[in-house]
C-alpha cells in the first residue's frame, strides 16, 4: 500500500489563526494525510515585510499547532537565505521524503489563484500534489494559464492523492472562516480584540510581548 501524504501548509502566518487550522484539521482527516506541516516564510516572495519576525511567526505557530497530533512545526525556511520560495522548500522536502512519498502542497483558493506568479510555479507538480482549500467569497474563474495549467492535472479523491507522489490537482471543500491574519493585525492596532478568531495561547503571547502594537 503506498504511503499517506504529507500535508504542506506554508504562509506568512503573521499570525496563525483558526482561518488555517480548521481547514488543516479538515484536511489532514478528511484526506488521510500522515501530518500537515506549517511551514512559515522567512522571507515572504509576494507581499510586504511582516509586522513581526519569522522568528515571532514561527512562535506563534508553535503554540497554536502543540498538542495537535499530525500538525507539525517545520522552521525550514527560516533556515534558507534570500526570499522563501515554495519551489525550493519542496524540492528539500522531495530530497528529505524520497521519490515514493506523497507531498501535497495546500493552498486556500486565493493563494492558488495566484499561483501563476509564483517562482516556477510550473514545476510545482513535478514535486508534489496541490490541494486547494475552498476559501469564501472568490469564486470568480480562473484566469486562462491557470486554466489550461489546472483542468489535465484535476483528480477527484483521497486515493488519487496516494496512488502518485505529485501530479495532481485536488480541490477539496473546507470549513468555511472568512478570517484573514488582515483582520486580526488590523484589530489589534486599533486596540479591538481578536479573540475568538485565533486560539487564546497565541492572543496571550501576542499581548505578553505586545506584538501588533
Ligand atoms: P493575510 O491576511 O496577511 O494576507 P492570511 O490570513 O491570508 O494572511 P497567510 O499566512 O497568507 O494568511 O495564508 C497561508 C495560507 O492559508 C494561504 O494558502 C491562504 O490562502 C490560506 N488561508 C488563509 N486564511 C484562510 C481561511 N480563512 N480559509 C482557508 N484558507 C485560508
Amino acid at each position: 500500500m503506498p504511503p499517506y501524504p504529507i500535508g504542506i501548509l506554508g504562509g506568512t502566518f503573521d499570525p496563525i489563526h483558526y482561518g488555517h487550522l480548521r481547514p488543516a484539521l479538515d484536511l489532514l482527516e478528511e484526506l488521510e494525510l500522515a501530518e500537515i506541516r506549517f511551514i512559515p516564510c522567512r522571507i515572504p516572495a509576494h507581499r510586504g515585510t511582516p509586522l513581526i519576525t519569522a522568528e515571532q511567526r514561527l512562535a506563534l505557530v508553535q503554540l497554536a499547532t502543540d498538542g495537535q497530533p499530525g500538525f507539525v512545526t517545520d522552521d525550514r525556511e527560516l533556515r534558507r537565505d534570500g526570499l522563501s520560495y515554495m519551489f525550493d522548500t519542496l524540492a528539500s522536502l522531495r530530497e528529505d521524503s524520497g521519490d515514493e512519498m506523497p507531498l501535497c502542497l495546500i493552498l486556500g483558493t486565493d493563494a492558488f489563484r495566484e499561483l501563476h506568479t509564483w517562482h516556477r510555479w510550473q514545476e510545482l507538480p513535478g514535486l508534489a500534489h496541490i490541494v486547494v482549500m475552498q476559501r469564501p467569497g472568490l469564486l470568480k474563474p480562473l484566469i486562462p494559464v491557470l486554466e489550461a495549467f489546472t483542468t489535465p492535472r484535476v483528480v477527484y479523491d483521497r486515493f488519487a492523492l496516494r496512488r502518485k507522489p505529485a501530479g495532481g490537482i485536488l480541490f477539496q471543500p473546507v470549513t468555511q472562516l472568512n478570517i484573514s491574519a488582515t483582520q486580526i493585525r488590523a484589530l489589534l492596532a486599533r486596540g479591538q480584540s481578536p479573540r475568538y478568531l485565533l486560539p487564546e495561547v497565541v492572543l496571550a503571547s501576542i499581548h505578553t510581548q505586545s506584538l501588533y502594537r
